[in-house]
Formats: structure tokens, C-alpha cells, sequence
């Protein structure tokens, strides 16, 4: 045993909803490490606004949810994990409640349930636009007093370290002190999160570069549905904001889109408008863009009473006020951009992968529930919901007894200090904006080809620093945002139709069979 292992029971890597939930569940039973590679709250869980899918109200069921899912997922959903997930739904919010999350609530003292796109009834329980912020809070709270839960910023998992199709732990950078760690554990899970940061637009953090993705890939775990990256429609087009999300849930009380010129155009591309599924949405404004030129179209709530949107949305209020846009009084420049990741390491509704003693959880993983297109608020439901399946499995699993076994330390080898810091901003720009330009909203065969080939000659630069250079925690993502890339591009070749999020111009039509996008590796490397 080297003096940098840590040994541990479970191993989580990641601390969003998923990561942290299943860490609680599996306290009473294991000695569990969490790790994570910035500040602890730092997630796409910390910045979700709108809130968590559950049928909580009398004149709501769950057929009526689990219809929904399916008519966004377009054929691509599996039914039975639907079901489950969806019927699991109000327990969980029941202990999000129970371990401190303050949701919304009405004068009566009711759940405020909110309403989004794509549902046909308002079930969306949220602490007004701020609903990550208060379940991250309340989650990293309970950690913080579980004696059995040790956690550790600064560390950004490298690669999983596996023997004959079994994991061992992972191999992690520590930041601060620039170390790598051998974490070794029983048990390991992934809970890594997204891929938006892989797009030139996104929502989604920094900390969002589909490391565990690109991890299990490099591992031989499967890899299903990359295809489907899920675009919001409206995220706020201010040339000093890179990443700010305007909810749907404005669109739920009746915001309305304009152009430039005011016109409404939401009606040209569908019946229910502005609370069409958001790939009709993103879709229609990204045609709006081409047609007219412009850089943005407009969000418009102001006309609705101003108390009612500076208390129902304090945390958009704020963030635009900060830029000076009043929207009590002003529409919201906005524009499409990537959001939320459909696909991901292949998963049962328990977190297990094709690699033995490891599970994927929360939007790392692919369970089936989102098909080929996300229902809005659904992806905090699904993470709570897989975290509490993957503990009550981690638990079995652990009653096997799986040796934890020490694996070779971190070998450097030649490797020297990275001498221009500018190429590796360079090449992960040109990925981010090829893949928007390429491999965006609307895709073609030959913007795929392009993109293919562009890739193929960025992996080879990449892999080249990744084994002469000194690995920095910049370089690590790199080299998993052209993976990620890459796992998207040859998804979406694949391909050969429209379905749910992807549109392509070459192939229109949806084929009669809607068939799973799966992609494995040869292990490539430890
Ligand atoms: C702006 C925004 C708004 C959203 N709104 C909603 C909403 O209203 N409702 C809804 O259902 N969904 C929403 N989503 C999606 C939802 O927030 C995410 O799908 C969900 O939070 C994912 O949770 P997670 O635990 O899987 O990952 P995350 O919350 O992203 O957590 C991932 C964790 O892994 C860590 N990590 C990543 N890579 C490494 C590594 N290599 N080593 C160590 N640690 C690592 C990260 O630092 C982070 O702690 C929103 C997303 C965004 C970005």
C-alpha cells in the first residue's frame, strides 16, 4: 500500500444530487470516500431551477406521467423503467422533504406545483427558481453529519482502475497538492454528471465535461444513446454571461416568445406553443435565428403582474437585473444551448454497468427513461430515484464480500511540465465549436463527416500531451471532452433518422423500429 492510497468500502465519485443521495443511503452499511473535483456544491444539481417531476397532486397519476415521458422520449423510453421511476417519485420528494429541502408551497400550505412543456399537468414541486441550490444545501448537510461519509474537494478522478473487467477504484489528481491518488475501493460509482461543457453554449458548469462518461468508455463499459444532447431553448444572450439558464418554468406561467419585431412565432411550429417539448422549442427559435440573421430572439414575461414574477422567480429576477434587464418591464434576449445529456454509460434502473463493481448514477448513466428526449424536470427525479435503487444493489453487492485490491501506482513516466498552457485552450475551443457548429440542433451528413474527421486529428494532438505532459486537471478534461465529442458524433452517425432530440436534414423520417445508439471500446488504457 502506497502512503497516497485511500481505502475505502464504496467509492462515489461526484457530489450532485446522485452522488450525494446514494453516499447517505449506503452510510449505515460501508466506509464511503465522495470525491469531487472543485468545491463541494459545485454541480449542475447546484444550479437547476425549475425543479423535481412527481405526481403529487390529486387530479395527477402516473400514467399520466409516465405517458408524458413516454411521448417525449419518441419510442426510444423503456416502459418498465418509466414506471418505476415515476412511481417512485413522490417517496423520494417525501425524504428530500424529510432531510430538509424547502419546497415552495401555497398559501394553503400545499406543494406549489409548477407546470413545464411536454406535461399535461402541473407536477414540478420547486424552492422558487433556486431548487438545486436548496437540495444541494440540504443534501451536503446530512453528509457533513454522517461519520461514515468522508469527503474530498480538489480531487479530479483520471481514469477507473480496472483488472479483468473489474473495478478497483480510480486514479485521482489532487489539485491543490498536485498528487495523483490511487482511491481504492470495493465498490466505485460514478456520478460525474454532464456533458454541456463538450458545446461552445451551454448551461451547465464548468465541472460539466462528461469525465465519467469518457471514463467508463476507456474502462469497456457501454455506452448508449450519446446522440441525444438535449439543447434548453432559452439561456440568456448577454455577451457577459457564459452559462445562465432562463427557466422553463416562465414559459409554465405563460411567458410568450417574440422575435426582434415583436411577432409571436411560437404558433407557426406548434399547437401548444411556447410549452411544445423543448426540441420543437430550441428547434423553432434556431430556424427563427437563420431566417432572420438576428443573434437572439425574446423571452416575455412582463406583462405579467410584477410582484407575482420578482417572488416567483427571485434567482432570474436577480441574474438579469445584474445585467440590467428588468423583466417585470423588459423582455429576455435569449438563445438555445446545450443542457442536459439523454445518453450516457449503459445502466440497470440500480446504477450497474457492463464492468464489474461499477455503478453509474444521475445524468452520467443511461437508463432508458429518457428515450430520445428528456422530459423537463425528470433528470433530478431520475438521479434520486437511481441513487436509492444503486445503495439497496451496493448493498448486496458488498454482502458478496469484493476485495478491495491494491493497483500500481500513478506511473508518470517521461512525462515533463506542460510548456504552453495555449494549446490545450486552443483545441478545447476548436471542440467546443465545432460541436456547435456540427453537431448542433440541426445535423447533416456532411457536417458529421467534418466533424468526424476534425476530431480524429484533435484525439491524436490530445493523446499525444495526455503522455508527454504532467497530467493538470485541464489536460484530463481535454482529453474527455474529445471523447465525449467523438462518442456524440459517431452516435449520431449512426443514426439514419429523426428522432426525439436529433434532426437530421439528410434523413427526415423516423424509422418504424426505434433501436438504442450503443458504442464500446476495446480497453484503450489504465
Ligand atoms: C442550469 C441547469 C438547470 C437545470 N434545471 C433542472 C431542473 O429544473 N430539473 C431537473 O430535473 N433537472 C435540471 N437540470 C439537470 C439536472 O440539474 C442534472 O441532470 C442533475 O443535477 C445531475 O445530477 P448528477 O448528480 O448526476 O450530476 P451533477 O449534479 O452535475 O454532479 C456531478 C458531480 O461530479 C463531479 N465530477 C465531475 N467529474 C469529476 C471528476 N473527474 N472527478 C471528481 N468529481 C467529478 C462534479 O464536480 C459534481 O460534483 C438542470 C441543469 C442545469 C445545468
Amino acid at each position: 500500500m502506497n502512503s497516497l492510497d485511500v481505502v475505502s468500502d464504496v467509492l462515489v465519485i461526484g457530489s450532485g444530487i446522485a452522488g450525494l443521495s446514494f453516499a447517505l443511503k449506503i452510510a449505515d452499511s460501508a466506509e464511503v470516500v465522495l470525491i469531487t473535483k472543485k468545491e463541494k456544491a459545485e454541480s449542475n444539481t447546484n444550479y437547476a431551477q425549475s425543479g423535481i417531476a412527481a405526481v403529487l397532486s390529486p387530479s395527477d397519476s402516473f400514467e399520466a406521467h409516465v405517458k408524458d415521458t413516454l411521448v417525449c422520449g419518441d419510442g426510444l423510453s423503456k416502459r418498465a423503467v418509466v414506471e418505476k421511476i415515476v412511481r417512485e417519485g413522490p417517496t423520494r420528494i417525501q425524504e428530500l422533504i424529510e432531510l430538509g429541502v424547502k419546497f415552495s408551497r401555497t398559501a394553503k400550505g400545499k406543494l406549489d406545483l409548477g407546470m413545464e412543456g411536454g406535461h399535461s399537468k402541473r407536477r414540478v414541486v420547486h424552492a422558487k427558481d433556486l431548487t438545486g441550490q436548496e437540495i444541494e444545501a440540504a443534501l451536503l448537510n446530512a453528509v457533513s453529519k454522517s461519520p461514515s461519509v468522508k469527503l474530498f474537494e480538489n480531487q479530479i478522478a483520471i481514469n477507473l482502475a480496472i483488472k479483468q473487467n473489474r473495478c478497483l477504484g480510480c486514479y485521482a489528481l489532487d489539485t491543490e497538492k498536485s498528487v495523483v491518488r490511487n482511491f481504492i475501493a470495493k465498490i466505485t460509482v460514478l456520478a460525474t454528471g454532464g456533458i454541456g461543457r463538450v458545446y461552445l453554449h451551454t448551461t451547465n458548469p464548468d465541472i460539466a465535461t462528461g469525465d465519467g462518461i469518457a471514463m467508463a468508455y476507456r474502462a469497456g463499459a457501454t455506452i448508449m444513446n450519446m446522440e441525444f444532447t438535449q439543447f434548453h431553448p432559452t439561456y440568456l444572450y448577454h455577451p457577459n454571461e457564459e452559462s445562465f439558464l432562463i427557466s422553463e418554468a416562465l414559459r409554465g406561467e405563460g411567458a410568450v416568445l417574440r422575435d426582434r419585431r415583436g411577432r409571436q412565432f411560437m404558433g407557426d411550429y406548434h399547437p401548444m406553443k411556447e410549452l411544445a417539448p423543448r426540441d420543437i422549442v430550441a428547434r423553432a427559435i434556431d430556424q427563427e435565428l437563420k431566417k432572420s440573421g438576428d443573434n437572439c430572439v425574446f423571452l416575455d414575461i412582463s406583462f405579467k403582474d410584477s410582484q407575482f414574477v420578482r417572488s416567483r422567480f427571485p434567482g432570474i429576477h436577480g441574474k438579469c437585473l445584474s445585467f440590467g434587464i428588468d423583466i417585470t418591464q423588459n423582455p429576455i434576449p435569449v438563445v438555445p444551448a446545450a443542457h442536459y445529456c439523454c445518453g450516457g454509460v449503459r445502466t440497470t434502473i440500480a446504477g450497474e454497468t457492463d464492468v464489474k463493481n461499477l455503478l453509474a448514477i444521475g445524468e452520467t448513466a443511461c437508463t432508458g427513461l429518457h428515450g430520445a428526449n428528456r422530459l423537463a424536470s425528470n433528470s433530478l427525479l431520475e438521479a434520486s430515484v437511481c441513487a436509492h435503487y444503486a445503495a439497496k444493489r451496493c448493498i448486496e453487492l458488498l454482502k458478496k464480500k469484493p476485495l478491495s485490491k491494491p493497483f500500481a501506482p500513478w506511473e508518470p513516466g517521461t512525462a515533463v511540465n506542460i510548456d504552453e498552457a495555449v494549446v490545450i485552450t486552443q483545441n478545447r475551443d476548436e471542440i467546443r465549436r465545432l460541436m456547435w457548429n456540427y453537431v448542433g440542433i440541426v445535423r447533416s451528413n456532411k457536417r458529421l463527416t467534418r466533424a468526424k474527421k476534425r476530431i480524429a486529428l484533435l484525439q491524436e494532438e490530445i493523446n499525444q500531451y495526455y503522455w508527454d505532459f504532467i497530467v493538470t486537471p485541464d489536460l484530463v478534461e481535454l482529453r474527455n471532452i474529445a471523447l465525449v465529442a467523438e462518442l456524440i458524433i459517431d452516435s449520431a452517425i449512426l443514426r439514419k433518422e429523426s428522432r426525439g432530440i436529433q434532426y437530421s436534414l439528410d434523413y427526415p423520417q423516423k424509422l418504424s423500429v426505434a433501436e438504442d445508439t450503443l458504442l464500446r471500446a476495446r480497453i484503450k488504457s489504465l
